[in-house]
């Protein structure tokens, strides 16, 4: 390890770069050189309140500014977004270690999401019923909650803040953000790019930190609402102790999310896309394929174009043109994975591909495409969520006992089948209990005008994020009741419960 001296992150809050009171730091690394390329400052309780207190302060007048005004100011920062995709892609690529073209995806995915918060002002029309009753009407419409705040995952540090911020903004929100102390940068980039765009200090804020950093976030009184993405474990935790302090909550956690591959699907196709699903971002999406339920006689040729395809990835840095997969983000992600394949090895399954071996020199954190065949649900590579490079084959007699082991496992946060069958397609989107699904579609991320969630332990809270149910999320309704009486003589008092005549 280097023991040169390198860059200190800083937080941003009321458009300022600040220390705060922040004196213990987390290394940020070069994935793939194994280097410590920079330190962030992890933020102290007073520094959470400082920056809630900036976003506190914001609110009246970004609450009051003309929903018109709102999403001018989402447009300009579209714009000022979509200039720099490539200089955002290269930040998130130095510290995630996913290949540039992969990061320039990710970025383009949550510029989307930009792009729909623009149209605020459509998403917050209300409704109008004229006549409810004989003189009286009714409306409805939609206010901001107050301080927000978004505590994020490392493995899409660009697209997952964007998830929540551009929708809680556009509606009439301030915003905290803690994202990832793994990559940081980025986070503190797009609060430049706000400023530029013209939004007032104090609505974005963006706090770099740990558990620290979070419980003051849960704790927080001044915080009406919280969004989090992360591990299943870190978002139930989040969710309980959030919803206890009466907060507004959503929590997406972690998934293990299973194709299932019929014999009558196109076989080479299914393969290209299992191996892209699996391997893409070394494994490190949470839509990522991390297993394939072979039904009927598809397994053995499936495993040989498997092992095939996946051995033809082109392992490497991030930022090498030829690299199609990067490394992984952490050295403990790198022995997470590796005692894994152990683990695997030790539980008598089958390794048709060993990413142990993959040939990068040097100290980055590397493992390479990792298939394991005869895999039964009992085994630890089946059950736990190895966020790695790794995919398991599991056999099944039946599309029922694929549907049956897909709705056994507590994850449930996207699935897919490949299939030439519309029927079979059907019977499949209509029995599994996830959140997201697939035909011939390996990682069915919806776009951003609908929304992204999971069901069972992918997801905590009622709402899922961005779309209208993010639009949702960050507000609350009021229904107005109005009656303009004429100068008729009132009756007398009616103390019955209100009906329509
Ligand atoms: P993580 O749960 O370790 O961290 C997420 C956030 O929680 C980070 O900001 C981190 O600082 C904070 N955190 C970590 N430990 C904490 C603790 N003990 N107490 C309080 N806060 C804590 O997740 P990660 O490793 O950064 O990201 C990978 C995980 O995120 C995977 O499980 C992946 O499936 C999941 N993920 C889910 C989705 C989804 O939409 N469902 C999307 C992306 C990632």
């Amino acid at each position: 390890m280097s023991t040169a001296t390198v860059p200190t992150i800083h937080h941003r809050i009321n458009g300022h770069e600040t220390a705060g009171t922040s004196r213990r730091t987390a290394p940020v690394w070069n994935p793939a050189t194994g280097e410590r390329q920079a330190d962030v400052l992890l933020a102290e309780s007073a520094d959470v309140d400082a920056a809630v207190q900036a976003a506190r302060t914001a609110l009246p007048d970004w609450a009051d500014t003309s929903v018109m005004r709102r999403s001018r100011l989402m447009f300009a920062f579209r714009e000022l977004v979509a200039q720099h995709v490539d200089e955002l892609a290269r930040i998130v690529s130095a510290e995630h270690g996913k290949v540039l073209d992969d990061a320039k995806g990710e970025v383009v995915r949550g510029l989307e999401v930009i792009d729909f918060a623009c149209g605020i002002p459509q998403l917050l029309k209300g409704e109008y019923s004229d006549q409810v009753s004989n003189g009286v009407d009714l409306y409805s419409f939609r206010q901001p909650l107050g301080v927000c705040a978004g505590i994020t995952p490392f493995n899409f540090p660009a697209m997952v803040p964007l998830w929540m911020h551009p929708i809680a903004i556009a509606t009439g929100n301030t915003f905290v953000l803690k994202p990832s102390e793994r990559n940081p940068t980025v986070s503190n980039f797009i609060a430049g790019l706000y400023a530029d765009a013209g939004l007032p200090d104090g609505v974005f804020n963006v706090v770099h930190g740990d558990k620290v950093a979070v419980d003051a976030i849960l704790d927080h009184p001044d915080i009406a609402a919280v969004s989090f993405v992360g591990s299943t474990p870190i978002a139930q935790y989040v969710h309980e102790r959030a919803t206890a302090n009466g907060k507004r909550v959503q929590a997406l956690g972690g998934a293990k999310n299973h194709a299932v591959v019929l014999p009558d699907a196109d076989l080479d196709q299914a393969a290209d896309h299992l191996v892209a699903a699996a391997y893409g971002s070394a494994g490190q999406r949470c839509m990522a394929i991390s297993v394939a339920v072979a039904v009927g006689d598809v397994a053995g040729p499936l495993v040989e174009r498997l092992r095939d395809k996946a051995r033809a990835i082109k392992v490497g840095p991030g930022q090498d043109a030829g690299s199609e997969m990067g490394p992984v983000v952490s050295p403990e992600a790198l022995e997470r994975v590796r005692g894994y394949i152990d683990a695997g090895l030790d539980a008598g399954a089958d390794l048709a591909l060993d990413g142990r071996d993959h040939g990068v020199p040097g100290d980055g954190f590397f493992v390479g495409p990792t298939l394991f065949d005869g895999v039964t649900p009992d085994m630890d590579i089946y059950r736990d969520e190895i966020f790695g490079p790794v995919l398991v084959v599991v056999r099944a007699e039946s599309l029922d006992a694929a549907i049956g082991l897909i709705n056994a496992s507590p994850w449930a946060n996207g699935t897919a089948i490949f299939t030439a069958s519309g029927r079979a397609a059907r019977v499949f989107q209509r029995s599994v209990q996830v959140g997201m699904i697939g035909v011939n579609v390996p990682i069915p991320v919806p776009m951003a005008f609908y929304s992204f969630g999971g069901w069972k332990d992918s997801l905590f809270g009622a709402h899922h994020i961005h779309g209208p149910e993010g639009v949702a999320f960050y507000s609350r309704a009021k229904a107005v009741t109005t009656r303009w009486p004429d100068d008729t003589p009132t009756p007398q008092p009616n103390l019955h419960f209100p009906t329509a005549t």
